[in-house]
């Protein structure tokens, strides 16, 4: 009875609304076994034996719909900072590039953007107290980027039009405003990142190292370099209750798939069917960055 039921919720997830799904033709199929006590999401027995579960007084809502659990935004703002937990409100927290580029002076956008930290490390950058700042769907990384600059980068990156082509970076690199800023494309094919900020809700903290473990894992086995998938830690992106959530950001750059309720059982078919493929796994799929998908015709019930 358990199991029956935790699939007819799961159904009613991926089909709430159709229209909120990506278009048909991208959705993974999984192979699975009609057998009932297999979970038809990763192939795993449930419960799996295989794969580390979560502790078991973590509390994940199993029956929240999180088809359309994301809100809308343009742009993603990630900053590296080397760190995989901040402050609770990372915009509130004195003396960094969130505060400083929370307080700039903004352009009206249609769009809203998301700005995370991250646990990125500073390598680009010389400057000192600056930092590399990667941004989505640009697939760029800005780096030596200091908080008396924020207005400049804004201005610069963000308050301006979302990208419908690779960005021209040896043309943007002549800008004057830079200063001693500097643009390189984004190496990395695929970013993975995972909401691991536990000082903003447990959940998150407590999912997001067992599942990079599960990733590293994957990935070293398939022989998936760095350079083409890398994991990275990121603060609140919303949606705790639904932990562990990932972010997918592949298509260079110009897709963001976000996945919530993910646990270490889906680090495979994330991989071989998101990473490799370009594949969306329907049951565990929360919604996506504007813009990922060309014929999509509704992407939230959330407003912010
Ligand atoms: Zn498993």
């Amino acid at each position: 009875m358990v199991s029956y039921m935790k699939k007819s919720l799961g159904s009613l997830a991926g089909f709430g609304n159709p229209d909120l799904l990506p278009p048909a033709e991208l959705l993974a199929e999984i192979p699975h076994h009609e057998d009932e006590d297999v979970d038809d999401c990763t192939g795993c027995a449930n419960p799996c034996a295989d794969h580390k579960a979560y502790p078991s007084n973590l509390k994940i809502e199993l029956d929240f719909p999180i088809l359309g659990s994301v809100k809308p935004y343009g742009r993603h703002i990630i900053i590296a900072t080397g760190c995989s937990d901040w402050p609770k409100h990372i915009e509130d927290d004195n003396g960094t590039f969130a505060q400083s580029l929370s307080n700039v002076q903004r352009t009206s956008q249609p769009w809203k953007n998301l700005m995370t930290n991250s646990s990125l490390v500073s390598i680009h950058s010389t400057v000192p107290d600056s930092c590399d700042v990667m941004i989505f769907p640009d697939n760029i990384i800005v780096s030596n980027v200091t908080s008396d600059k924020a207005q400049d980068f804004y201005d610069l990156f963000i308050g301006t039009a979302l990208p419908t082509q690779p960005m021209d970076i040896e043309f943007m690199n002549k800008d004057d405003r830079l200063d001693e800023m500097h643009i390189i494309k984004n190496p990395y094919k695929t970013l993975l990142l995972l909401c691991s900020h536990r000082k903003r809700d447990k959940r998150c903290g407590v999912t997001a190292p067992i599942l990079a473990q599960e990733f590293d894992h994957v990935l070293r086995e398939k022989d998936i370099s760095e350079h083409e998938a890398a994991v990275i830690m990121v603060s609140h992106i919303g949606g705790h209750k639904i932990a562990g959530n990932v972010i997918c950001y592949t298509n260079e750059g110009t897709r963001g798939v976000w996945y919530g309720r993910v646990k270490t059982c889906h680090c495979r078919p994330i991989v071989e069917e998101t990473v490799i493929k370009g594949k969306i796994i329907k049951d565990i799929y929360r919604g996506a960055m504007d813009n990922s998908f060309e014929k999509q015709k509704k992407r939230s019930v959330l407003n912010w």
